[in-house]
């Protein structure tokens, strides 16, 4: 069996969908993407694929180093991402052509259900206790919000005293039964993030993520030091090698994502790395059904998985949502905050090509907001 074509789908509200079809006519189906560069991943995508027509698609690993390392200049988001999308596509028409789920080709599961979160608040929490609520009476059991709106270098005490009071409701909201994650989004400096922490302690989040940007990851061991509260990071690393140093800094979550951090290949990887630092794993996913797909494909197969992200509802998504590209949407019903464990070979969805298809034809153009301080100066979004 051979590679024999693929093509790419720029699909609202933000994502970019991969077709890759053997000359069997097996077809596989990936999200290769970053939020805001759709188009150069799409680029990458299409030089990256040039080597793998004619080839076997099942020599998934043997593919995953020649696109990861054959080019001299390596790494990075966007390729890290474009591979990721490929890997996925691979994986998907490995389980179908033998007729299981990818779960099972990684070992087989460890478990029957998966625990998710539903993202509250948008880019500014001010009515996140509202939406906690509303997320209870839906069932789940944890959600996730930004902590902050815009903060500044060393903010006051009464922006201090708003963010906490803002995840107190939320935890009351919430009861001492459920969960809450509190985002820094990498918009927190150093000094804030750590008297932030502080102040935080009595909320008792899940976890704090990306206390500070990833590019200050040397920051994390000292936050650690400071606080209690478990801390998560890795959205925005990419490959094993960069999660390595924030597991040394003793991070207790990493948060790989699966159509950013190499696919499932990698993503696993990362997982059994974490393992031996006693960390676990939460896949980064607020993306769209191929990517939640890769990823619950991983969380059933890992056994130090600790919750997944996912995107239904999440304020990116305006015209088009997490399900609307699927046959069967019922792959991803929560019943007490938990989806099932999928068992149709691959990535156990059934991809709506019409829909797709349909959709690609309008595209997007979505762009991450530009943030700026009061006195015009950029400031981290
Ligand atoms: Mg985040």
């Amino acid at each position: 069996m051979k590679i024999a074509r693929f093509e790419t789908f720029l699909v609202p509200p933000r994502w970019l969908f991969l077709r890759v079809e053997t000359d069997e006519g097996v077809v596989g189906w990936g999200e290769p993407v970053v939020e805001g560069r759709a188009a150069t991943v799409r680029a990458a995508v299409e030089e990256l694929m040039e080597a793998l027509i004619g080839a076997d698609p099942l020599r998934i690993e043997d593919h995953w180093q020649t696109l990861t390392k054959g080019g001299f200049y390596r790494g990075g988001p966007v390729f890290a991402s474009a591979v990721a999308g490929i890997d996925q596509a691979l994986w998907d028409i490995h389980g179908k052509v033998r007729g299981a789920p990818v779960h099972e080709l990684l070992g087989g599961a460890v478990r029957e259900r998966v625990r998710v979160y539903s993202w509250i608040g948008g880019d500014d929490p001010a009515e996140s206790a509202e939406q906690a609520t509303a997320q209870v009476e839906a069932g789940l059991t944890a959600v996730k919000m930004n902590a902050t709106g815009p903060f500044r270098f060393i903010e006051t005490r009464a922006q201090v005293a708003a963010t906490v009071r803002r995840a107190e409701v939320v935890r009351e909201a919430l009861g001492e039964e459920r969960d809450v994650a509190l985002d820094f989004h990498g918009r927190v400096s150093p000094p804030m993030a750590k008297r932030l922490m502080a102040a935080l302690e009595e909320v008792a989040p899940i976890f704090v993520e990306e206390p500070v940007a990833p590019e200050l990851g040397h920051a994390i061991a000292g936050l650690i030091a400071a606080s209690p509260i478990p801390i998560a990071t890795g959205e925005r690393l990419f490959s094993r090698w960069e999660f390595k140093p924030v597991l040394d800094a003793g991070v207790a979550v990493v948060q790989p994502d699966l159509s950013h951090a190499g696919g499932i290949s990698e993503v696993r990887r990362i997982a059994a790395l974490a393992e031996t630092y006693g960390a676990a794993l939460a896949p980064h996913c607020p993306l769209g059904p191929i990517s939640l797909a890769a990823s619950l494909q991983v969380a059933f197969a890992t056994p130090n998985f600790l919750i997944q992200e996912q995107s239904l509802g999440i304020h990116y998504n305006v015209d088009n949502d997490l399900l609307d590209y699927l046959v069967d949407r019922s792959v991803f019903s929560f019943e007490d905050g938990t989806i099932a464990r999928p068992t149709a070979p691959g990535l156990g969805i059934d991809v709506d090509e019409a829909a797709v298809r349909e959709a690609s034809a309008r595209g997007h153009r979505w762009r991450n907001p530009i943030w700026r301080d009061a006195d015009g100066a950029f400031t981290e979004w």
